[in-house]
């Protein structure tokens, strides 16, 4: 049977907290007392770990050693941002699938009162995304940037594949991108396991590393001109998945299964 795995609140080398409606729910609903052994993640690292005490404001554990823990997909994803509750949708299934990272764009055909809107959002955002790595058992939480204009993100962007999906695309699919590039996988460039320290401490040190993929899509108005422009001329290469249109968080979903078998 698989230990129950908890992902800390804070933590130091050798400790580790959980805090809120987790430490009450091990507390009262699990009972747990001080010598019982889980796992934990704490910074990205999975340990096994024993509890030390137990409130029911807060749990604490002394970490014992490292396991071996999964990796993230490394996946960039752009997502224009568009209506909220789709993107929320999409945020938790990205993370269900893996993502490293989601950078929510704000795109042209962005609606001005959801791009107004989405800097306080994003904090909600990241919470769907902690949520969906608890649920999915993700020992790495992806990283939700602050949303940000395409240019920029652009140009900061240094996953070696660049797949944009889009709906004029006729020809190249996201299977012929991956033969003809021939994508490293990532266990052959040393890609360890720990892609992404994850949403925690401050103080955290830890180093992430660069996703080898990165996956833009557009809001439900489509990228402009200037914007597939943009793409172009940063070497990004358009996809389509087939001839029907989908909302965008279906290709969001359906691009990152796609690229996810690819990296397999
Ligand atoms: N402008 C479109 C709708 C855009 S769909 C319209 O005619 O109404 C939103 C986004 O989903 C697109 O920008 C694209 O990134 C993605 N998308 C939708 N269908 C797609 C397809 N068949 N192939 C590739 N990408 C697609």
């Amino acid at each position: 049977m698989t230990r129950r795995r908890w992902i800390a609140d804070s933590w130091t080398a050798d400790t580790a907290t959980l805090t809120g409606d987790e430490a009450a729910h091990l507390a009262r609903v699990l009972r747990a007392t001080p010598g019982q052994i889980y796992d934990v993640v704490a910074g990205g690292f999975l340990h096994r770990a024993e509890i030390t005490c137990v409130t029911e404001r807060e749990v604490l554990f002394t970490l014992h050693e490292e396991l071996e823990s999964d990796a993230a997909l490394p996946l960039h994803l752009l997502l224009a941002i568009f209506k909220f509750d789709h993107m929320e949708w999409a945020i938790e299934k990205a993370t269900e699938l893996g993502v490293a990272r989601i950078t929510p764009i704000l795109a042209r055909r962005t609606d001005k009162h959801l791009a107004q809107a989405s800097e306080k959002r994003a904090a909600r955002w990241r919470r769907i995304a902690l949520e969906a790595s608890k649920q999915s058992r993700r020992t790495t939480i992806p990283e939700i940037a602050d949303p940000a204009p395409l240019k920029p993100t652009l140009e900061h962007e240094s996953a070696v594949t660049r797949i944009l999906l889009s709906e004029t695309e006729q020809a190249t699919t996201i299977a012929e991108i991956f033969t003809k590039s021939r994508v490293p996988h990532p266990s052959h460039t040393g890609t360890p396991a720990r892609l992404l320290a994850g949403a925690g401490n401050e103080g955290s040190d830890e180093q992430s590393q660069p996703p080898v993929v990165a996956l833009a899509i557009g809001p439900e108005g489509g990228w402009t001109a200037d914007e597939t422009a943009l793409f172009t001329s940063q070497c990004w290469q358009p996809v389509t998945l087939g001839p029907r249109i989908l909302r965008a968080e279906t290709a969001a979903i359906a691009a990152i299964a796609i690229v996810s078998s690819h990296l397999a």
